[in-house]
This record gives structure tokens, C-alpha cells and sequence, in this order.
């Protein structure tokens, strides 16, 4: 295909769906081996088949390593500045193509197109923001009491397996591929078998941009066959994944062994949203219910730091729930502001957990348990967004992700108790205050077990601010000179005085 047009449309224009092509050493090609099996993907919106995922064998994976392997020699002793000028080709690229890449991220995740070109300027960035941080580095030096002279000196940390979720699948594949090239390394990327169109699309702009073959490969297939052959090899020296706890450990495991190996682990979460009386004034009131309400539903509730978990002080209890619910009833509406859930999967589990809600007598302020769905019904999986109360703090519905449009929530009477509720979870990825209580802010802000904590706001993000959980929620920080930690290994150099 000469343009990104052309091969996105290749996708659309076949009675069979056809089958997405790695991207390995520049080349677009599929995969060789005869015992490749295949996943159809299908369009949440429709439930139709779009296309088919070969899932990438252990003979394709080593051959996309070697190719990286091979790229690393050069691409390491690139200097920063040409490094610097293909990050932003990339970025440059993406934004003439922004459209195209929001209008298939939303066919293919089941987002709205609103959200889509949200992700797709914040893929933009991660290359734009890596292309001009590398070119500002400093490096530390010290003089230890006239004896001596020690300074850090930074190398690319090698070939990386980069593997993403299905949430938000162009953004977070970026967000690793961008620091990934930037400080040096090469990478082995593999997106969610539930959603590879825009990282094919990605292959497609790396070989218009120019991008020396082998610097960045693509393997698309599923998590047992391809990405865990894949974070096991021996000759990949580090990982940076994000996705679930479940298969942070498995990962964890299947390289423990392996002690050089980097690892950086981006995983799940069930964030608590905390709202104070002094939050529900006249002045703050519409800004705390708007919060609460982006948090809990932008997206269709699957963003890792949407918080699913309200804390309401009981004086203002029953009107910030009846608030709340009014207000969601009118801002996120199947099909306009609120896309459809990922999968057939995925609408079962979320099914099943508000099957158990109503099996639990929890009140459904709004929603319900949506309808079963067969595999083949073309209705598409979409589920309106619930509102929950009365629901017990031990019920999996408040401990377990869900990661769907489903929120509950409960009361609370002190300060102490607001923060021993947010912090009783197994996760510590995000969380979110609403007071106006200024030494209320630092006080339990500096309590809560989150990696990340928004007082009055939600989902700013400033790319060199460090990104990362506590808690079974992940371990090491992204973003700015966090994500060189990842990427490169240090020295520290002693020179006499
Ligand atoms: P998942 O863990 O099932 O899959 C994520 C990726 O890992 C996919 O590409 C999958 O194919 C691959 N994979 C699965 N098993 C593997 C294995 N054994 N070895 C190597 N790779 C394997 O997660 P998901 O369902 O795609 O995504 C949802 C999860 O991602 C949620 O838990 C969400 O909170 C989390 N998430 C976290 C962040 C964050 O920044 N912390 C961001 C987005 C999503």
C-alpha cells in the first residue's frame, strides 16, 4: 500500500476478513510458520467480524528479535539529535494522519470518536515531547571531597518487549515505543490481540517515516502463545508492559530468573474518588459532580485510573448521590458520549458483575443488568452506565476490577475513615479528592496508597511527571526521566582530582 489511506482501507474493502501483517525489519509480512492459529477480532459497535490476528509463533518472535538485535548495533550510536529528528517525523506523520488513526481506534475499541482523537493528540505528544527531551538531558556529576570526580554515564538498555492492553491501544503502545526509541533501545512491540488495527497502522507510518528497519517491530497475537514467548526470551533485556495484575505476575514469574532483565510493570486498578461536604457548596458543587462523573464513566469506565470507587461524607450522602445520578444520566449516553465495551468478553464479565450486584440486593440508581448477548449477534456490546449504592465493602464488586461503566457508592463519617476505605484495596493506582479544604488536600492526599492523586481534577497528565502504582497496581515509574530509567543502564564513572 502506498498511503495510510490505501491500507487502512484494504481492511474494510474485503468480503473476508483479512488477516493484519507483523511488522518486522521494515516489512510488513505475515506470519511464516504453518502452525500459526488466528484470533478474529470483531467491531464492538456492530459485533461484526473486521478482521484476523495471527498469532505470532516462537520462530516468528525470534526472527523480529534478531532484526532488533541487529538495529540496536546502529541505532544505539545514533546520535541524539538524528534520533531526535525521526521521533518527530513520527509525530509529524501522525498528525497529518489524525483522523484516520481516531476514526479506526474508535471502530476497533468501540470508543467514540471523540475520545479516539483525544488518544490520538496524546500519541502525538509522546513522540513530540520523547524528540525534544533527549536533546536537554544532563547528567549528574559530583566531586567527592577533592579526591575524586564521579559522573553517571547513560547506555541504551537493549532490545525491549513492548507490550500493551486494549484500552486505549495507540496512546499506551506510543507511550512505551516513543522513550523506547528516544533513549536508544530497539524494540519487539506487541499491541492487544482484542485490538491491533492502529499499531498495524503504526507499521505502515514507521515505513513512510523512514524509521531504520529493525528499530521498532511489530508481532501482533495473544497473550500465552506470543507475548509470553516473547517476554521470556533470553535474548530480550528488558520489558515494559501494561495490562492486568494477573499477567504482571504471570510475567514476574517467567522472568524471575532472569535477574538483568528490566521490568517495568504498569497494572491494574480500582481507584477510590473521595468527596468531602466542603466539596458540595454552591461554588464547587457542579466542578466535584463533573469529576466524579469523567472519573467514573470517561471512556466507558476503561481507563486503568477511572475511579470506580465513590466516597461520599454521609451529611451530604443522599444529595450527591442523587445529584450524581442525574447528572450522568444526562451527560454519558450509549452511542453519543459513551462508546461500546470492548468485547463479547469483556460485556460478559462486566454482565456477570452486575448480575452479581442484583444478586446482592445492591440498588440500581442507574442501569441494569444488560441482556445476554450471543457470540454472533450483531447488536454490538454496548452496556449503559450504572450507578450503584448499598453495596457491602467486602462484595467483589467493590474489590475486584471491573473495568466497565459501573461505579458504586458508599458513605463515610470521618476523615480517618475516608482514608482507611480508599486504601483498602489490593491496588494503589490512582485516586481522587474533592475538598476545598486546602490542609485537608496535603493531609490526605500525602495518606492515600496511589501512585497518582488528583485533588479537584482528573487525568492531568504532564509526560515527566513520574506514572506508575503502588500496591499490586505495579512496580517502577514512567514519563520523563522515569522512562530513561527503564530504557538505559548507568554507570558511575570515578576519576581522581
Ligand atoms: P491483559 O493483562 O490481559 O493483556 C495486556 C497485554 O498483555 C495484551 O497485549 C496481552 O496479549 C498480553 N499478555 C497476556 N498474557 C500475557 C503473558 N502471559 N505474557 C505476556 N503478555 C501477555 O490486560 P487487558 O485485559 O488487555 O487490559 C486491561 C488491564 O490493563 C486492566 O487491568 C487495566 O487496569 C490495565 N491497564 C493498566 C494501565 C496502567 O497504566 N497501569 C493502563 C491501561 C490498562
Amino acid at each position: 500500500c502506498d498511503t495510510l489511506e490505501k491500507a487502512a482501507s484494504f481492511v474494510r474493502a474485503r468480503r473476508t476478513p483479512i488477516c493484519l501483517p507483523n511488522y518486522v525489519a521494515g516489512e510488513l509480512k505475515l506470519p511464516s510458520s504453518t502452525s500459526t492459529a488466528f484470533i478474529d477480532s470483531h467491531e464492538p459497535k456492530t459485533g461484526a467480524l473486521l478482521y484476523r490476528v495471527p498469532c505470532a509463533q516462537p520462530e516468528d518472535i525470534d526472527e523480529a528479535i534478531r532484526h532488533a538485535k541487529l538495529a540496536f548495533q546502529t541505532w544505539s550510536k545514533t546520535s541524539r539529535a538524528e534520533r531526535s529528528r525521526h521521533l518527530r517525523r513520527v509525530s509529524e506523520l501522525l498528525q497529518e494522519h489524525r483522523e484516520l488513526f481516531a476514526v479506526w481506534e474508535s471502530i476497533d475499541q468501540g470508543k467514540t470518536l471523540e475520545r479516539a482523537r483525544i488518544e490520538v493528540d496524546r500519541a502525538i505528544s509522546n513522540f513530540s515531547y520523547f524528540s525534544t527531551y533527549i536533546l536537554h538531558e544532563q547528567t549528574a556529576a559530583r566531586v567527592v571531597d577533592g579526591v575524586a570526580l564521579t559522573y553517571e554515564h547513560r547506555s541504551p538498555a537493549g532490545v525491549f518487549a513492548l507490550i500493551s492492553p486494549w484500552n486505549m491501544p495507540l496512546y499506551l503502545l506510543t507511550w512505551k515505543i516513543a522513550p523506547c526509541m528516544a533513549f536508544g533501545c530497539t524494540a519487539v512491540a506487541k499491541p492487544s490481540e482484542i485490538t491491533s488495527m492502529t499499531a498495524y497502522l503504526l507499521g505502515v507510518l514507521f515505513q513512510k517515516a523512514g524509521i531504520p528497519a529493525g528499530v521498532v517491530n511489530i508481532v501482533l497475537g495473544d497473550g500465552q502463545t506470543t507475548g509470553a514467548a516473547l517476554v521470556a526470551s533470553p535474548s530480550i533485556d528488558g520489558v515494559s508492559f501494561t495490562g492486568g495484575t494477573q499477567t504482571g505476575i504471570a510475567i514476574r514469574r517467567s522472568t524471575a530468573h532472569q535477574i538483568r532483565k528490566h521490568l517495568s510493570l504498569e497494572l491494574g486498578g480500582k481507584n477510590p474518588t473521595m468527596v468531602f461536604a466542603d466539596s458540595m457548596g454552591p461554588v464547587t458543587r457542579d466542578r466535584t459532580i463533573r469529576i466524579a462523573g469523567s472519573a467514573a464513566f470517561e471512556n466507558q469506565g476503561e481507563i486503568c485510573l477511572c475511579g470506580s470507587r465513590i466516597y461520599v461524607e454521609r451529611s451530604i450522602y443522599s444529595d450527591f448521590v442523587r445529584q450524581f445520578t442525574e447528572y450522568v444520566r444526562e451527560k454519558y449516553v450509549l452511542g453519543k458520549t459513551v462508546g461500546a465495551v470492548a468485547s463479547w468478553q469483556h460485556y460478559n464479565k462486566i454482565r456477570g458483575y452486575l448480575q452479581l450486584a442484583a444478586e446482592e440486593n445492591a440498588t440500581f440508581n442507574l442501569g441494569s443488568v444488560p441482556a445476554p448477548l450471543d457470540k454472533d449477534d450483531n447488536r454490538g456490546y454496548w452496556i449503559a452506565p450504572v450507578v450503584l449504592t448499598d453495596v457491602a465493602p467486602s462484595s467483589r464488586l467493590q474489590r475486584d476490577e471491573i473495568f466497565g461503566p459501573v461505579v458504586t457508592i458508599s458513605p463515610f463519617d470521618t476523615e480517618e475513615e475516608a482514608v482507611r476505605l480508599a486504601n483498602d484495596s489490593e491496588y494503589g493506582l490512582a485516586a481522587v479528592l474533592l475538598t476545598t479544604d486546602g490542609a485537608r488536600m496535603r493531609r490526605v492526599g500525602e495518606q492515600v496508597e496511589a501512585g497518582l492523586v488528583w485533588v479537584n481534577c482528573w487525568l492531568v497528565r504532564e509526560l515527566g511527571t513520574p506514572f506508575g502504582g503502588m500496591k499490586n497496581s505495579g512496580t517502577g515509574r514512567e514519563g520523563g526521566e522515569y522512562s530513561r530509567d527503564v530504557f538505559t543502564v548507568v554507570r558511575t564513572l570515578h576519576l581522581p582530582a
